[in-house]
């Protein structure tokens, strides 16, 4: 008893402690207050030990120091960013998790230069009046796709709201069974049309719909022929889905809308390097499709966004539309989005400096001599690992061309004293953190989503990562 009122008595006052040095450096970063409410908690911890247990093992962990190292430790967490750098090394070049599209050079400088002062972003500069935000990337797109007008929103889930609600609401739009995607997370057409207060109407069956299953589902209160980019998965076999173009007749007869979400989006074709065959956005325009939807920050390699072109007056409804100033996008991503279009004007630009399309275009035999590079470099170290060379398989990512398959190689790590495991675990610890593909119990590295710049860094931190003890 008279031990625990010792040990009690010996805790350390909290001003004491916060004069210790740890907590005194970290003074120019927290207010007193955080710092004080962390050593209050690490000191009524250490009194429920005391309390419970008779006992603090070891006893220096009372000393004024001490407490302040635990203190200091804490509020070091408040410090260190959340949101940070990841070295992709698992081969999928979209990751959704990982960021999706990394940006160009251009995006990252109009970034900076749109955002560290002030900007035009609604401020027409000729007329000294007030201007229009998206002004600054509707040409550009209708000139980039050949459609008569352009909206850009928060996202593509956004975009697809935008439009079905601005032009459906209260009305039924019709979708085959095959298109009726999930795309990660709460994204289910299903749901947005219920969300946006439209009435779905199936058709067809999972595998087949024939254009009578559209004709025979058409009632008067139809507003919509939906298409869906079937973009993550792929329905194989005996199959049969009715492409745009054979669906305008039929809107046209019955003046409905026709609408295509394309999820992706491709300003280019990229089936030169691998990439499935898919109808370009301006092949679908040139289709006559009345509403098209697709993502900023997947093939095309730009920032989050969703964009939509389409006719002019389809488009005029979806910005007099409440929900579109509801998923307006800010000044950073109009920069950046802008920046990346731009690119396109000369495909060889894009091709030049959009990353994902130099990922997407890296010759299999040059990453084979990276992985060579790397290999070689590893095995100089003399660490306690096994390595070994070995072809793989990249894939896109970010939900789009699930079955492209991009011929590549791989180093493959097996530690000799940790588990495989506990190695990715490790890897992701540094900074930046490293992420890895762990497959059937081997962990892979695959650099074709690793910048040059970086793969100094990577190596470095693999080797620390494999001499590390414990
Ligand atoms: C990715 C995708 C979406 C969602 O786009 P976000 O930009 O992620 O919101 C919608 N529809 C399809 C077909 C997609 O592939």
């Amino acid at each position: 008893m008279t031990e625990r009122q010792d040990l009690l008595r010996n805790l350390p006052a909290v001003d004491r402690v916060l004069r210790e040095t740890p907590l005194a450096d970290l003074s120019e970063y927290l207010p007193q207050e955080a710092l004080s409410s962390a050593v209050q908690a690490v000191i009524t911890n250490l009194r429920r030990q005391i309390l419970e247990k008779g006992e603090v093992a070891p006893a220096e962990r009372l000393e004024p120091l001490q407490v302040a190292r635990a203190a200091a430790a804490q509020c070091r967490l408040l410090l260190e960013p959340s949101l940070r750098k990841v070295i992709n090394a698992t081969g999928t070049l979209l990751h959704t998790n990982l960021g999706r599209a990394p940006l160009s050079h251009s995006a990252l400088c109009a970034i900076q230069s749109v955002s560290e002062g002030y900007s035009n972003l609604e401020f027409d500069l000729d007329s000294g009046c007030r201007g229009y935000r998206y002004s600054h990337v509707e040409k550009l797109i209708t000139q980039l796709t050949g459609a008569e007008a352009a909206l850009v929103v928060n996202n593509n889930s956004g975009a697809v709201l935008l439009a079905l609600t601005a032009l459906g609401r209260g009305r039924e739009a019709i979708v085959s069974r095959g298109e009726l995607v999930e795309i990660g997370g709460a994204f289910r057409i299903p749901d947005v049309m219920e969300a946006g207060g439209l009435q779905l109407r199936e058709v067809g069956t999972s595998n087949r719909t024939h254009l009578r299953d559209y004709q025979q589902a058409i009632s008067d209160n139809t507003a919509i022929l939906l298409k869906v980019h079937t973009s993550n998965y792929r329905i194989v076999g005996f199959t049969k889905e009715v492409p745009a173009r054979e669906l305008l007749p039929l809107a046209r007869e019955h003046g409905l809308v026709l609408m295509e979400d394309l999820g992706s989006g491709l300003l280019l074709d990229l089936s030169r390097y691998g990439l499935e065959r898919e109808p370009t956005v301006q092949e679908v325009v040139q289709a006559g499709v009345d509403v098209i939807t697709f993502s900023g920050d997947k093939l095309l390699g730009g920032p989050q966004a969703g964009i939509i072109v389409g006719r002019e007056g389809l488009v005029q409804k979806m910005r007099q539309h409440p929900l579109a100033r509801a998923l307006r996008i800010d000044k950073l991503t109009l920069a950046a989005l802008e920046a990346t279009l731009r690119l396109y004007l000369k495909p060889e630009r894009a091709f030049d400096e959009l990353p994902v399309l130099n990922m997407f275009s890296a010759d299999p035999a040059f990453q084979k001599q990276r992985c060579e590079r790397l290999l070689q470099r590893l095995e100089e170290e003399k660490l306690p690992v096994e390595l070994k060379l070995l072809e793989d398989i990249s894939r896109v990512g970010g939900g789009a061309m699930p079955l492209t398959e991009l011929p590549d190689w791989a180093v493959e790590v097996t530690p000799l004293k940790a588990r495989t495991q506990d190695l990715a675990a490790r890897l992701r610890t540094y900074t930046p953190a490293v992420v890895t593909r762990v497959q059937n119990d081997r962990l892979l590295i695959n650099l074709r989503a690793v910048f040059a710049e970086e793969e100094e860094l990577l190596t470095q931190i693999l080797i620390a990562a494999l001499q590390a003890k414990g």
